[in-house]
Order: structure tokens, then sequence, then C-alpha cells
């Protein structure tokens, strides 16, 4: 959506007659999108600028961009014209982007991405509060379990990934009825995975098939 800027970017040039520094730029694109001037400086400065230099639409002036344009030359007609023209541009992309606007519910346009275009990110991610609901954990079932375990995932039989920097093996605990669920933190309900089986356990298809396993395989677990 980054396309978006240079239609404003022309916009305020010609309306300043001629010339605009990178904040009034900045300003002109916050009042069509909810981020900060700062920010907004910088996409500014990236792409917007990159692209219309290297169209020779526009040069560079201290702090700011000039139009390749001799507006004097100009009728206020014409350059209403030109203004009206941006419009147009900006209008479009905006239904565009409302028609396209992906909902976090239903992730069916996943599939409709297109590799070769690149999707604008966000360059300063806000901090959001979520609360999240912890439970009280036994350190003695996580050691005994690890101690028990001796480096191997309990689930594909194979080495932890990799160690952690106090040489130890990396493995994560995994409770077959989670806490959440009412699960015990004793060793009757958990198991040593690792990383990838334990994503599994939680995402994968096969969640039921290895969860039904690890209870064949492992005698000391009691289902809950
Ligand atoms: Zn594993
Ligand atoms: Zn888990």
């Amino acid at each position: 959506m980054t396309e978006v800027y240079q239609p404003i970017v022309i916009r305020t040039l010609i309306h300043n007659g001629g010339e605009a520094s990178f904040i009034e730029l900045a300003n002109a694109i916050a009042e069509h999108h909810g981020k900060s001037v700062a920010e907004l400086v910088k996409v500014v400065k990236r792409y917007p600028r990159q692209v219309l230099l290297k169209h020779g639409i526009v040069s560079e002036i201290d702090q700011g961009l000039q139009i390749n344009l001799d507006l004097s030359k100009l009728s206020s007609p014409q350059k209403q014209a030109l203004i009206e023209v941006c419009d147009i541009q900006l209008r479009s992309f905006q239904e565009k982007k409302q028609q396209h606007a992906p909902n976090p519910h239903d992730r069916t346009w996943e599939a409709d991405v297109a590799v070769e275009s690149y999707p604008e990110g966000i360059s300063t991610p806000q901090k959001m509060i979520s609360k999240v609901t912890q439970f009280d954990r036994d350190p003695k079932v996580r050691a005994w379990l690890l101690r028990a375990a001796e480096g191997v995932c309990e689930c594909c039989h194979t080495e932890a990934p990799f160690n952690q920097p106090d040489g130890t093996a990396y493995l994560e605990i995994h409770h077959l009825r989670q806490l959440a669920d009412g699960g015990s933190d004793t060793i009757q309900n958990a198991v040593v995975v690792c990383p990838n089986c334990h994503r599994e356990l939680h995402f994968g298809s096969r969640k039921p098939e290895l969860t039904r396993k690890l209870y064949q395989e492992i005698n000391r677990l009691v289902p809950e």
C-alpha cells in the first residue's frame, strides 16, 4: 500500500507551490492514515521519495522534495486539474484497500498473498497489553522430568535440537491435560518434548493421535 503515498506527495508539492519538507509531506499523509508524523517522515524518505526520484518526478532539496515541474507556467485550473488526478488515484487506492482489508478472524485471504508484492508491515509496532493467566508450577516436577528425559524428546525420541548457554539440553514441558483445563502439574500429567513436538501437540492436525501415543508409551502418565 506504499504506492498510495505517491499521489499524496505529488498533490502536496503542487499545492505548496512546488516544494515541501519531509515533515510537511508526512503531515499530509497523516491526514489519511492513522500513523504518527515521526513514523511517516521515515516512510516518506524511504518509499515515495525513492520511486519518485527514480522516475524523475521530484528532486531532492534540503530536508524535503521539489517537484520537477515549472508550476509558474501552469494556470490555476491546470494545477487544480493535476491535484484532482492525484485525488482520483488516492480514492481508488482507498476503495481497493477497503475491499481487501483482511478480516483477522477469516484467514482464507492468506491463500491469495502473492510473494511478488511485499507487505508494508509495521515499522514501529505498538505495544499491546494482553491479559495472560499464569499457573503456579512445581519446579521439582520440571526438574524431575528433565532429569528423567536425559536430553531426549519423549514424543519423537530424538535429541534436543540445541543446548542452552549453561550446556543443558533445551526441551519443554507439555501438560497432556492443560493447566487451563484443570490439569495437574504432576509427573503423571506432563511430558518433556522438543519445541517441534510441543507446537505440534498444541497446533498440529495430529494432536489427538500424538497425545494417545504418549499415554500408551509412557507408563507414569495417568489420563486426567
Ligand atoms: Zn520431539
Ligand atoms: Zn504444552
